[in-house]
């Protein structure tokens, strides 16, 4: 877990319940002043998910059954780490002044919960929202306009057909004047390559294993599942180069992060970095790299997990020998 996530410890769900009284119907006692829900039960995620973005981050959203419904903590871990990385790179400054930034989110889903925790996180970001889903999209676009966030945040339909990224990240409509780079991409893609991948890693555990998932195919599946979809990104970013400063995504398999590392070294990218994030029982990594000559401290760009260090980015920090 990211040290500036605020749900290191897990929530203190009675008076979570007292800030979000829909809440209360989920309660589970387990000792005299200590509650818990139960985390398997879908309609108990939902509102928790619910409840944590009112209390925390003001934030109101809807999210259709049929889709995936965001553990809050997993989200606010990314985009911790990813405002670690601009303000390592100078791109946040405490400089309020300085100019905005604007991301790009692919695959918003229908919660937009990315781009929803990026803004209220930070007044400088804006975002564009991508997907190819209409069901998404169109619950998206209210969640954004719910939130009064219309401003900051466009949510774009992407061809699934097309280019994932190039499209919008050529798009010169999309920068606000007198702006001509994008900041940072972010993605959390579908992660199976099909149903059985599903069903196989759901017996093995792979994947969320105390909780319940209501993912819709799209969300979920994409050909070569998630290392193939962000290799694309990868090679698409291999055209677009410096026309953004960072490209990320989060992974749910660490054999992806290495098929991915693998593809920016043999593109002679080692301008890039890796961590992962550790939520309980669940284990996700992510990856971001860059064409700028600016580079992380690397205590960001690499992890010291000791299954990692073979795909390890080089070194940036210079030892001073004595
Ligand atoms: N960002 C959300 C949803 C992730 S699920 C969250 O973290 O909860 C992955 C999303 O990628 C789905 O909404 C799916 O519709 C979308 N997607 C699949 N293929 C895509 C493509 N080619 N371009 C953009 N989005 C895509």
């Amino acid at each position: 877990m990211h040290p500036r996530n605020p749900y290191i410890n897990p929530p203190d769900f009675a008076s979570l319940a007292d800030a979000y009284p829909a809440l209360k119907t989920q309660l589970m006692r387990l000792a005299n002043n200590i509650f818990t829900i139960d985390f398997k039960n879908e309609l108990s995620q939902r509102c928790l998910t619910e409840a944590l973005l009112h209390r925390d981050f003001n934030l109101t959203i809807a999210v259709p059954d049929d889709r995936l419904c965001p553990p809050v903590p997993n989200r606010l871990n990314y985009i911790l780490w990813l405002q670690d990385i601009l303000s390592a790179t100078a791109l946040i400054t405490s400089d309020s002044e300085a100019q905005n930034l604007l991301g790009i989110d692919i695959g918003t889903g229908s919660s937009a919960i990315y781009p929803l925790l990026g803004c209220q996180s930070d007044q400088r970001w804006a975002f564009i929202a991508t997907d190819v889903d209409e069901k998404s999209l169109d619950f998206a676009r209210r969640n954004v306009q719910t939130n009064l966030l219309d401003s900051r945040i466009s949510v774009v339909k992407s061809d699934p057909t097309g280019p994932i990224l190039l499209r919008v990240l050529q798009d010169d409509t999309l920068l606000p004047q007198g702006v001509d780079s994008f900041s940072f991409t972010m993605c959390n893609p579908p992660f199976y390559s099909s149903r059985e991948e599903i069903l196989r890693s759901a017996e093995a555990k792979e994947f969320e294993p105390t909780a319940v998932c209501t993912g819709a195919d799209v969300e979920m599946i994409t050909p070569g599942g998630e290392s193939a979809f962000v290799c694309r990104i990868v090679r698409e970013s291999l055209e677009a180069r410096t026309r953004c400063r960072w490209y990320t995504s989060m992974l749910g398999k660490m054999s992806s992060l290495s098929e991915v590392v693998t593809l920016l070294r043999e593109s002679r990218i080692d301008n890039y970095a890796c961590t992962e994030f550790v939520q309980g029982q669940t284990r996700r990594w992510a990856v971001a790299w860059s064409f700028d000559d600016v580079r992380l401290p690397d205590s960001l760009a690499r992890t010291h997990s000791p299954a990692l260090q073979s795909i390890m980015p080089p070194r940036n920090t210079r030892h001073k020998a004595n």
